[in-house]
Parts: C-alpha cells; structure tokens; sequence
C-alpha cells in the first residue's frame, strides 16, 4: 500500500494550489483528480476574472482570501507565465435608485482593504466604455482576467517539479480512519477497465468542488449539502466584441445569488456575456434546458442597449457549488475546516466564486495595527508569516478578525480584600478550601504576599464588560462571612477591599466544569495560533504554554 503525508482530493484550481504550497515544505504529496485531465470541472468553466474583494462581508473567509488571493494570483501570473490582464473593472448603476448601492458596496469594498475604489458619472463612463449606458459606475482597480486554464496547469506543473504525485482518472471511493492516518480508497482507470487501489495518508485535503459534501460523507460527515447552480454564458465574437473594453458588471443581485450578467473581454478578444444563475438537478448538468439567446440579449441590454440578439452565440456554462438552498437568500462563506471527528481531514466546502482567485492565498497574514492614543493615533499594517493571538479577555475577538467564531469568553470577576499590618500574622503561607464543586475557581483562599500582607479571595462572579473591575463590588462583610469558615478569627475590621481581576472564562454562566486551555492553529488561518480561555493556572503554566506555541511555530514556519 502506498504511504502518503497528504492527499489532497480533487485537481481543480483548489487542489492544484494546495499542490503548489503544501510540496512546498513536504515531501510525498499525491493529488488524485477522478476525471483524465486537471481543471475540467468548475475551474476551467468560470469567467476567469481575477476578483478583487468587494462583495463579500466584512471578515469572512471570502473577502479575506479575495483581496490576499488578488494579489497572489496576479504575482503567481507574472512570474510564471500564466497569460492575465490587469484591466480593472466597473460596476455599473443603470439608473439613479442603484446609486446608493453603488456605494455601499464601495463602503464594503474599502471595509474589506480593497484599494483605490472609486466613483465615476456617466461621461467618465463613456470615456472608458463608449457604449455602456450607466449613470455613475465604481472603478475597481484590482480586477482582471487570467487564463484558468492555464493557471491550474502552472499550479500543478509546479506542484509535480517539487515533488509532487498527480494522478488524473483516480477518483475516491473510501475514506477510513486507520490509526493516525486514514484509509483512501481509489478507483483508478475507465469505467470499464479500473482498479481499485489504497493509500495510507496522514493528512487528506477535500478539495473536491461540487463533490466536497458526497467526500465529507465518506467520512461520516454530513455537515453540508451542495446545490450546483448553473452560469451559462453567451459570447459575442468578431468585430462586435469591440462593444465592450474591459470587465463591466451590472450590481450584484440583491439575494446574493450571483454577481450579475457582467461582460468580460476575454484574453483571446471576445467578450463573454454571463454567467446567469439557475438551480439545477445534477452535478453534471451543463447543458439540459440551456436559456435562449434572446433572454442574454434581453438582460444585457439594460447595460448595454446597442446588443443584438444576432451579436450573440451560446457558450459554455459552468456549475457552482452552493451552500444556500434554492428557497433561501444570502452569502454563504466558503469553508475550510479540519473535519472535527477525523481531524487528520481538512475540508474545503462551497468554494464558489471566487473560488478562482482565492485559491493561491493565506501564506501570510495582514495584521492592521492602530498606533498610539485613542485621540491621535495612525493606522499601521504589518505582514506576519505567523501570528500568535494571546490576547487574554479578547482572545475571542480577535479570533473573529480572522473569521473564527469558536469561542465566546465570559469575563468572570474574583475580587480580592487584604488583611494588612499586624493582624497578617494570623496566615503564615498559602491556605485554601476545597475547590468549588461546580469548578467555577479555587474558592476564597488565604495568600501571604510576599510583601507580608494577606490577601482573602479571589471571589467568582460572571460580570458583563470585559474591564469592569469595579462595578458593584462585593462588601467587605461578604469576604469576612466566607473567610471566617476556615478562619474563625477574621473580623470585618481587619479586612479592606483590594483590587480585582477578570477570569477569561469558556463556561457560559448556566455551565458547570473545567474547560482546557485552547492552544491551537487556526483551522482555516493555519498561520495563526489561538490561545484561548487562558486563565487560572496561566501565571504558572506559561513556559511550558511558550514551549508549545513554539512547537506550533516551528509547524507553520517550517
Ligand atoms: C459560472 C461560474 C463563474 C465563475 N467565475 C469566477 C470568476 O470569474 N472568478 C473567480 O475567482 N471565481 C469564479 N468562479 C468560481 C471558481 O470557478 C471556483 O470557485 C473554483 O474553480 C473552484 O475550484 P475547485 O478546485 O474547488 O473546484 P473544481 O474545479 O470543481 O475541482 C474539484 C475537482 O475535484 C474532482 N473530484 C470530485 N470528487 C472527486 C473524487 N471523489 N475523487 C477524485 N476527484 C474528485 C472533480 O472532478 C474536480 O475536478 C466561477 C464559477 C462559476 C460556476
């Protein structure tokens, strides 16, 4: 049987760039692809635009890989020869009411770190493309074309120089935990003439496109279901495609379904008019009841009314791998998780537009830094190989920055008294009840500082505000009738109230026990590392805490 580190599942755009970076840093890498060639599914059946991030929410996963995959693919391009255009695009209000959402999608956009967006009126349309009629347009930059075809073909050239084995009419039939590593079972050849075959790999990746969900379930995981959503385009060739310049987009549809009839000057000089956005029954269903010419004509005439029916022939279409279901509105995020019953799986679900685009990023992350006083400070950026978020009380917060909602920290209040001056010399050392039974905290305790006083506490309540040390605080006469317990001695008088601190807590307010220490890689940054819910014992536990991020340093740099 062979042995594999990691196998990734699928030669679509995702896979091969997975290919690319993982054969990087280890050696046997194998990617199966069940179909004879690389890139014949989604990847080569899309517009090709190199997307630049406007569209997507705030911190997801799409709009961050966006604009850092922007910029990767166009590096990726240059530098290997893969042909592209850095053309920039416009999206087009076709009358004044689609103006205001003109501009919240450029608020979105710069929300998102898109740069240089900008709003133009109708000449300065006209200026760029004659023959669009709009009333104002958004100029994005960053958008252009690339040849995907081309680009999967690099990723995976690159892939096989460093090492890599790609194996095409293979496709994954089992998927079995065994030990550390798990089981993929392969059908390998033609239909008529196959074989099956086995490898044992420590890590698999499901990049399988429209497929990811049926994979997922052959490891028992039926967290998603994928509706394939068919784009058809037509396309004007000849001397009518001089009717278009570069990328015009109409706004997005409102339900987020897709981003609207656009029109593409391709590389080769024809201009694509599509993709439309219907559900459809099968993942192979390309061609059945395909639209008619006159319905593109139809709607890309609001843009562009000079357009014939006769400018028009039918093209390609391609099939998105959706999450939301036909009777449902909205934008679905792309998913990339280690499966959570088998996490030697990594899933990556829903890569739908723009799947293209983002596929070569996260090899860095963009930390965005504000610098100085509330009332004047400066906004810095800083590019880090590897981040490590130890931030305390906010370690959830800062988490969601990069899209991963896992945790919800509790601030949990333990108040202190101290006894000081003579009466300290009723504790010589360090005395403590049993624990709460609940594990809410170590119970009131006796701790002789080493500045010789002693301090009672540290209470245990869950507090709203993560810097509300004061807020209410406990009466001295609260410390003095729990401490008397194991202290029968104590009296209000020797008491007075000290200071407080926070506990970060992961157990919600009606939940009893420990929860562990979360020290780990971000399942879809994997270049961060989380250390959450670090409370007591944190003060004690750090340098072996340090020992281990350090490991887990060492993983991410190599
Ligand atoms: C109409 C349309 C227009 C688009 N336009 C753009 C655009 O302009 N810009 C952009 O950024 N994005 C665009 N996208 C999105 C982009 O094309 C996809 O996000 C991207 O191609 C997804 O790549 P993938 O590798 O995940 O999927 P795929 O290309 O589908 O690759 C998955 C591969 O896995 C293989 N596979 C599945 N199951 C198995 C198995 N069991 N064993 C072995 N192999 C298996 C499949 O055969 C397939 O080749 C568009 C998509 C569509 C449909």
């Amino acid at each position: 049987m062979d042995q594999a580190n990691i196998l990734i599942i699928g030669g679509g755009v995702v896979g091969c760039a997975i290919a690319r970076n993982v054969s990087e840093r280890w050696q046997d890498v194998f990617l199966v692809e069940q179909f004879p060639k690389l890139g014949m599914a989604t990847s080569t059946r899309n517009s090709g635009v190199n997307h630049s991030g406007i569209y997507y929410p705030k911190n997801s996963l799409k709009a961050r890989h966006c604009v850092e995959g922007n910029r990767l693919t166009y590096e990726f391009c240059a530098k290997h020869k893969v042909p592209f255009r850095h053309t920039g695009k416009l999206v087009v209000a076709a009358d004044a009411h689609e103006e205001a959402e003109l501009l919240s999608l450029k608020k979105r956009g710069e929300d998102n770190g898109v740069e240089g967006l900008r709003l133009i009126d109708a000449a300065e349309i006209r200026k760029q493309e004659p023959h669009i009629r709009g009333t104002a347009a958004l100029v994005v930059p960053s958008a252009g074309i690339v040849s995907a075809e081309e680009l999967v073909h690099a990723y995976a050239r690159i892939a096989t120089n460093q090492g890599a084995s790609i194996v095409t009419r293979a496709e994954v039939v089992s998927l079995a935990p065994s030990g550390k590593n798990i089981r993929v079972g392969l059908r390998i050849g033609d239909e008529e003439d196959s074989q099956e075959e086995t490898i044992e790999a420590k890590c698999v990746i499901n990049a399988a496109g429209l497929y990811a969900d049926e994979v997922a379930a052959l490891l028992g995981n039926r967290s998603w279901h994928i509706y394939p959503v068919r784009g058809e385009y037509c396309e004007i060739r000849g001397p009518r495609a001089s009717l278009i310049n570069n990328l015009v987009y109409p706004l997005p549809h409102s339900h987020g379904l897709s981003l609207g009839v656009h029109f593409t000057k391709t590389l080769w000089g024809t201009v694509l008019v599509g993709p439309t956005a219907r559900y459809v029954e099968g993942k192979d269903n390309y061609e059945k009841g395909r639209l008619a010419i006159a319905d593109f004509a139809h709607s890309a005439k609001t843009l562009l009314p000079e357009i014939a029916e006769s400018d028009l022939q039918l093209s390609y279409s391609g099939l998105r791998p959706k999450l939301v279901p036909p009777d449902h509105k909205g934008i679905v995020d792309l998913v990339i998780t280690r499966d959570p019953a088998v996490p030697q799986a990594i899933h990556l679900v829903g890569m739908e537009s723009p799947g293209l685009t983002a596929a070569p990023s996260g090899k860095n992350i963009r930390v965005g830094l504000r610098i100085g006083d509330e009332e004047d400070s400066q906004e810095e950026t800083i590019e880090a190989k590897c981040v490590i978020n130890a931030a305390g009380l906010y370690a959830d917060e800062v988490a969601a920055l990069l899209g991963n909602r896992s945790w919800h920290i509790y601030p949990v209040r333990g108040e202190y008294c101290e006894i000081r001056g003579p009466r300290a010399s009723l504790i010589n050392n360090l005395v403590y009840p049993l624990p709460h039974s609940h594990g809410l905290s170590l119970g009131v305790h006796f701790t002789k500082t080493l500045w010789g006083t002693v301090l009672v506490g540290p209470t245990a309540r869950y507090v709203e505000g993560k810097d509300n040390y004061e807020k209410g605080r406990l009466a001295i006469a609260d410390f003095a009738h729990s401490a008397k317990t194991l202290l029968p001695e104590i009296a209000e008088s020797d008491l007075q109230l000290s200071y407080s601190g926070l506990r970060p807590k992961l157990v919600p307010p009606d939940h009893k026990g420990i929860v562990d220490f979360v020290i780990t890689r971000d399942p879809a940054v994997p270049q961060a590392i989380h250390l959450v819910g670090m409370e007591s014992p944190g003060l004690t536990a750090v340098p072996s805490v340090a020992q281990h991020v350090t490991h887990l340093v060492a993983e991410v740099l190599g």
